[in-house]
């Protein structure tokens, strides 16, 4: 067997510089927890960005991967292979959805319906019908039409020109119905819940009343489900308790236990208008990722786990609403299920880097936003303990 020899210790000199990194080395993880280079505990309220649903070293997970390992890593999409076919059937018979193409990220997820929302609306309405629109407060990925997509200045500046054809409309039925009067939009893409932007609930009665428009319109209505699918809001998908679906949805960061896939979920109609060749990626869907997460999906699935996550989501809500009152230092509260942000009045990094001093990893959403994205495993009494830590450095 080849040995790997470590020619010095680790540094991120060599790597591009464009995370701002704790000055922690992480090297384990266990249940909710990960610890550091000194041994250090950190409860993780983070998930890797909403990536670790199950936690770290799960042994169902564990097991999944080490029987993936023994099978095929990739071979390619000129053939077929078991898994990605098991997986999307999957995702069919738990959703709205008839077909599904799978890719690496979620940017690429978003890339790809964009691309299936112009070529559906080319071909059943017009060549006319090709521009985007996603909402204030958006994030969809930063390659770059998603980043066109994407309501951040400071993502988008440096890179301009944009993809062309794609903007952002205010979270409003009035404005959304003017754009759409213009009848060259393709898609309306919006997050149920809003991540980055600074965890944002959608107004249930807003999203329906976009349903019936983007319907008249003949507009395709795309969910990214990104960060609040897979069972983070306590159903499996974010879009079960708003009580419409949609033409597209998307998703990535926890899908595969922390591997990288993504995930296009299709209607019928939308799916019949994409013909081989037009669109397609070297390793979407490949054996290993798939046998993965056909594990993860099953576990999410399964309703007694989405019933602890809804009931402990609860619980969450409750103690940061405790929290805002016994400190008076919480201005806002937004969230549900296993997805929260906090308003603070000082620069939510600065909570951030005292939290994670005290042993708790949160993340931000914005200058003065905290954000909470517990692994989905999370026991109410794991809740209890990140959250006396969260009042202790608030
Ligand atoms: C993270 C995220 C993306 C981008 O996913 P990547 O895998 O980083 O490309 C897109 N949309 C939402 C809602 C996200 O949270």
């Amino acid at each position: 067997m080849a040995t790997i020899t470590t020619v010095a210790p680790p540094s991120a000199d060599a790597l591009l510089g464009l995370y701002k990194r704790a000055p922690i080395e992480l090297v384990r993880g266990e249940g909710v927890e990960l610890f550091d280079a000194d041994g250090r505990a950190y409860l993780d309220f983070a998930s890797g960005i909403a990536v670790n649903a199950l936690g770290y070293a799960d042994d169902g997970l564990r097991e999944a991967m080490h029987a993936a390992v023994d099978g095929l890593i990739h071979v390619s999409n000129l053939f077929r292979t078991a898994p990605g076919e098991q997986l999307a059937s999957r995702l069919v018979e738990l959703s709205f959805a008839d077909k599904v193409f799978f890719c690496n990220s979620g940017a690429e997820a978003n890339e790809g319906a964009f691309k299936f929302a112009r070529k559906w609306a080319r071909s059943t309405v017009g060549a006319a019908k090709t521009d985007i629109v996603a909402l204030r407060g958006s994030f969809h990925g930063r390659l770059f039409a998603s980043l066109a997509a994407t309501d951040r200045p400071a993502y988008r500046a440096p890179f301009r020109p944009l993809a062309g054809g794609v903007s952002i409309v205010e979270r409003d039925i009035e404005d959304l119905a003017i754009v759409l009067d213009a009848e060259t939009v393709a898609a309306v893409i919006l997050e149920p819940v809003q991540g980055e932007g600074g965890v944002r609930v959608l107004d249930h009665g807003f999203i329906r009343e976009l349903r019936a428009l983007t319907r008249e319109r003949k507009v395709a209505l795309i969910f990214d489900e990104i960060q609040c699918g897979m069972g983070r809001t306590g159903t499996l998908f974010a879009y079960e308790q708003i009580g419409v679906e949609p033409d597209m949805l998307t998703l990535a960061k926890p899908i595969a236990g922390g591997l990288p896939m993504g995930a296009v979920l299709l209607n019928g109609q939308i799916a019949s208008t994409m013909k081989a060749g037009e669109h397609g990626t070297t390793f979407g869907g490949g054996p290993f990722v798939a046998s993965v997460a056909l594990h993860v999906l099953e576990r999410i699935a399964d309703p007694a786990f989405l019933a602890h996550v809804k009931s402990t989501g609860k619980l969450i809500g409750e103690g940061i609403r405790d929290i805002g009152e016994r400190t008076g230092k919480v201005r806002a509260i937004r969230g549900t299920g296993f997805i929260w942000g906090l308003d603070v009045g000082e620069a939510a990094g600065d909570v951030v880097a005292r939290a994670r001093e005290a042993g708790l990893l949160l993340l931000t959403a914005g200058d003065y936003t905290l954000r909470i994205l517990p692994p989905l495993v999370a026991s109410r009494e794991d809740i209890a303990r990140g959250l006396a830590i969260l009042e202790q450095v608030i």
